[in-house]
């Protein structure tokens, strides 16, 4: 087709330069420019960032009469407009945030063949009036951004986009541009189909975003792991993805407690405040917004410096999406995930109550290829990129924590068929905890009754502890040796790779990965000198009622350096109060458990809020599985001498609710505890039930829940069992 005559001869490079001020194309927005001079329709798949509105706006400039860009988000018309006005592009939009003059002002000027670039938004085109004006109009293009919203098999179908489909019938002449960042192929055919496009120039950018670094840590002291990142990028502008919107609202305030300039964005926010918390971050002056996926479209922000997913996104689709609003500029940009596996059955929860079997089929298949994406030791960008069906020939990205990374590889056969036997000679239904008490030999009720005790693999493991067997569970996990079947409390069962490994055919190693640092790596706990605020809060307000109750003024019975102190290492345990600077014998003995039962307490509250490793390095580390300390010791031994909670709670003279808490934090460091004595599997299955439906580990709600039916310990020990067994 012959070119359309252009009103001034700028070659399209000095249009580029003199109007936008670049010095060269991105990839794909040359050819796009010229399909669209010579009249052709086009269909644009390209990345966010990747440059979409030069590839229309361009053209505007270019080309005799008005561009029309069907845009669906209002927030972004005017922000486009003005930008596009700042590069001397006549531009103007009707939406309906517009009065009635204003907008009869733009029609006279439209009618006047005056404006170069108009946006509007999608119901426009379902008012036959609009279209009669633009009849009257010379139209240079037509131009849909965000095209995915006219495909029904698209993440943000638009009912107003179906009226677009006319278009290419009422203005036959006028090239009709399709731009779209999402990478399906069945919403590329439909987007094609329904604007009817007439054998469009179509072009699938490639979507490796080579700026962004993606990185994915195991998920273990939240709250501290995101302070580590947000320092790295101290006062730059940056997104955390969180699931639900309490544990947005939980983030952001603690973020904000943490001197962090931070606000939320949910679907459950007023409209006003999320309008105003988002043009606070859009304007800087906020650094981070904690948000549900609720927080995507609208942002044009090009200078995010960092997505976090916090929780695990529910297909690689989303995570792609997400963490392409980081570097839109082509600055680097750091998206990093944090792993942890107990999100895994959450997600699992939803998806298992999709009706349609095929769908399910789909999302689930989705969800375990996000899961390989996290916990595989394969390149990051390779793994997004095969998702999209697009190669990835480099052997090294250099710009993901895999290549980057130290690896080293260890022979873990025997253990893998140590493991895999247990399953086997169980019949495969068996979960994780139980498969592990088998192979390390523990003594407990169910195993004895299951009669686990006479195979053969029984205590084949036991020189190796409960968290080395989870990580070899993990590693057979993630290379699909193994997989996890069925819902709250999953079974495990053998792949076909799985059996070749079993029966000496083929070979397993775990890699160890080391991330290596670029700093020299700083002491664990250096610079975290800020404190928890909230928790500074409740803690005075404590130390005021126990200086009210002594007639003593609140400094005397602690000072704010050793309230800070508390609010940073959150001592859990006596032993850990008397660590803290300020805290002698005697003050331990008459304050110590008081303000250990509100942090405590303020720690169930928000569960987001986790607590540093390490941060007794003089005292026995929770997580080592080893003894901590004689009070846990005594607690153990008449528990496994067949006493009840209540019953060592009296022998001990201590209160139900530490021996609980003893007894939870030995599930959690996978110690042999016997969960049917503590609670029937039935009830333990609702419980659990539940906490996957609520998408968080707070306990009031499940109490509120149950009307009376289940105690606060009764939840924490499902709470500490599901968290081992699945996390
Ligand atoms: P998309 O809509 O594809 O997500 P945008 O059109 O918003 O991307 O462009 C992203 C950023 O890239 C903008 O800041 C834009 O000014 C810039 N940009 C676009 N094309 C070029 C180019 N050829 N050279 C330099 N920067 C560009
Ligand atoms: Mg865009």
């Amino acid at each position: 087709m012959e070119a359309k005559i252009t009103k001034n001869d700028l070659p399209v490079f000095d249009t580029l330069k003199k109007v936008f001020g670049f010095q060269s194309f991105r990839p794909n927005q040359e050819e796009i420019i010229r399909s669209i001079l010579g009249g052709k329709d086009v269909l644009a798949v390209m990345p966010t960032g990747g440059g979409k509105s030069l590839c229309y706006q361009l053209p505007a400039k270019l080309m005799d009469g008005t561009a029309v860009v069907i845009s669906p988000l209002i927030s972004l018309m005017k922000d486009q407009v003005d930008a596009a006005v700042e590069n001397g592009i006549s531009a103007a939009f009707v939406n309906s945030s517009l009065a009635k003059e204003e907008t009869a002002a733009v029609f006279r000027r439209l009618r006047n063949n005056s404006i170069e670039l108009l946006y509007i938004a999608p119901e426009r085109f379902a008012m036959p009036n609009f279209i009669e004006t633009l009849k009257g109009v010379r139209i240079s293009l037509f131009a849909i951004d965000e095209a995915h919203c006219i495909s029904e098999w698209g993440h943000d179908f638009r009912p107003d986009y179906l009226s677009l489909s006319n278009i290419a019938k009422t203005f036959p002449e006028a090239p009709l541009a399709a731009f779209t960042a999402t990478a399906t192929r069945k919403v590329q055919d439909d987007v094609i189909a329904k604007l009817g496009l007439r054998e469009p120039f179509t072009v699938r950018a490639s979507f490796n975003r080579q700026n962004l670094f993606y990185r994915v840590k195991s998920k273990r002291e939240l709250a501290s792991q995101i302070m580590e990142v947000l320092k790295k990028h101290a006062g730059e502008p940056g997104i955390i993805y969180r699931t639900t919107r309490d544990s947005v609202d939980g983030l952001s305030g603690f973020l904000s407690g943490q001197g962090i300039k931070a606000l939320p964005y949910h679907a459950g926010l007023e409209q006003e405040e999320r309008k105003a918390n988002q043009e606070a971050f859009s304007k800087d002056e906020v650094h981070v917004i904690v948000a549900t996926i609720a927080f995507g479209m609208g942002i044009d922000k090009s200078n995010v410096r960092f997505v976090i997913h916090a929780d695990l996104p529910k297909n690689i689709e989303s995570y792609y999406q997400e963490t392409g609003r980081a570097g839109r500029d082509g600055e680097p940009a750091d998206c990093v995930l944090f792993f942890g596996r107990e999100d895994i059955p959450k997600i699992r929860y939803f998806i298992d109550r999709i009706s349609d079997d095929t769908e399910r089929d789909i999302a689930l298949k989705k969800l375990n290829q996000m899961v390989r994406y996290a916990s595989h030791n394969v390149c990051r960008r390779k793994q997004v990129l095969e998702y999209f069906g697009e190669g990835y020939a480099n052997k090294n990205c250099g710009a993901c924590d895999i290549c980057t990374g130290k690896v080293e590889k260890v022979d873990i056969t025997t253990e893998a068929q140590i493991f895999m036997s247990a399953m086997s000679r169980t019949g495969q239904r068996f979960g994780i905890m139980h498969i592990i008490d088998i192979i390390t030999g523990a003594d407990t009720k169910r195993i004895r009754e299951l009669g686990h005790d006479k195979i053969k693999t029984f205590g084949a493991g036991k020189d190796r502890d409960k968290n080395h067997w989870r990580f070899i569970a993990d590693e057979l996990l993630a290379q699909d040796v193994i997989y996890q079947d069925g819902g709250a409390y999953p079974v495990l069962k053998i792949t076909d790779m799985g059996k070749t490994i079993l029966f000496g055919k083929e070979k397993v190693s775990a890699l160890k990965r080391e991330e290596i640092s670029k700093k020299p790596r700083k002491g664990k706990r250096s610079g975290f000198e800020e404190y928890d605020k909230a928790l500074f809060e409740r803690l005075r307000a404590l130390r005021k009622r126990l200086a009210d109750e002594q007639q003593v003024p609140p400094y005397i019975v602690f000072s704010d350096k050793t309230l800070h102190e508390m609010c940073r290492r959150h001592p859990s345990a006596l032993p850990e109060m008397a660590s803290i600077s300020g805290v002698g014998d005697a003050k331990l003995e008459r304050y110590g458990n008081e303000f250990i039962e509100e942090i405590k307490t303020y720690l169930e509250e928000n569960p987001d809020i986790s607590i540093q490793e390490n941060r007794f390095p003089d005292i026995p580390s929770e997580r080592s599985g080893k003894p901590k300390g004689e009070t846990f010791e005594k607690t153990y031994e008449l528990f496994k001498q067949g006493l009840s909670i209540g019953k060592i709670a009296k022998a001990r003279s201590l209160a139900e609710s530490t021996i609980t808490s003893h007894i939870e934090q030995m599930i959690m460091d996978g110690r042999d505890i016997d969960i049917d004595r503590l609670i029937d599997p039935a009830k333990r299955d609702e419980i659990g039930k539940l906490f996957l439906k609520l998408g968080s580990w707070q306990l009031n709600p499940v109490i509120e829940h149950f009307k009376g039916t289940v105690s606060y310990e009764e939840a924490k020990v499902v709470r500490a069992y599901m968290r081992w067994n699945n996390g």
